[in-house]
């Protein structure tokens, strides 16, 4: 705001009659005031005490796989225009297959190129009791060539499962393992089920992104991410002969 405008604004009528008069609060503005309070301290509470994550994480029969952005919402690029979400998309759409053979109840946020709020992104997983949320990314450094996988978490019950994905992503494409990082991402700190934000490889470093934009790495990609996911179930659902 123009701090001259403020300056300029006339000086209050402290002693105006109305401000004289003591006019009593009628009870039910009071209430409604107390009513306001007790709800924004509920809300900060919850956000504060970290909702009840569902330990789900070795346990879960349902994987919820969310392709990052889509639409309007492209997110990184590489310099030759591939765009993060579409590759985002064309993993979690390799991945599901995989799950499905395992005896995964396997979700997807989204299936083609539309936007889903971040919000509606944990809520699809939310509904599931026994799930986690996985959430698949590309990276982005800018000018810098920066190369390897990353993994994300916020719950304390996500941090296994991260720092194993990540791991199990590294040794199964060959990228470098930058390891698992906590961050306020919001489908992170949001989700009540266990939830892991996977960045799959910088798409704005070139050596990274030649190798990104092949659908056969991209198939390692999606091999290492659903081996990781299985691995942390403790072994697929259906017995190997199944597979
Ligand atoms: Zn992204």
């Amino acid at each position: 705001m123009d701090e001259n405008a403020t300056r300029s604004l006339p000086p209050v009528h402290l002693h105006s009659p109305q401000n004289r008069v003591k006019k009593r609060t009628h009870p039910l503005v009071l209430w409604s005031l107390l009513a306001a309070v007790a709800f924004l301290l509920g809300a900060c509470a919850e956000i504060d005490t970290h909702r009840g994550v569902r330990n789900t994480s070795r346990t879960f029969n349902t994987v919820v796989l969310d392709a990052g952005h889509g639409a309007h919402d492209s997110g990184a690029r590489t310099r030759k225009g591939t765009l993060e979400k579409d590759l985002a998309l064309d993993v979690a759409l390799r991945v599901a297959p995989k799950l499905r053979a395992a005896g995964f109840n396997t979700i997807l946020t989204r299936k083609r190129d539309v936007f889903v709020t971040l919000d509606d992104r944990v809520r699809i997983s939310d509904r599931y009791e026994n799930a986690v949320f996985v959430s698949v990314h590309f990276n982005d450094a800018g000018r810098k060539q920066v190369s390897g996988v990353e993994s994300y978490y916020f719950s304390p019950e996500s941090k296994r499962m991260a720092e194993r994905m990540v791991r199990v992503l590294s040794a199964t494409t060959g990228a470098e393992n930058r390891n698992a990082r906590i961050a306020r991402f919001r489908v992170l700190r949001t989700a009540q089920n266990p939830a892991v934000l996977m960045e799959c490889g910088y798409i704005t470093t070139t050596r990274e992104a030649a190798l990104i934009v092949q659908p056969a790495y991209r198939e390692k990609i999606a091999e290492g991410l659903a081996r990781g996911i299985i691995e942390q179930r403790g072994g697929p659902l259906l017995s190997e002969s199944k597979l």
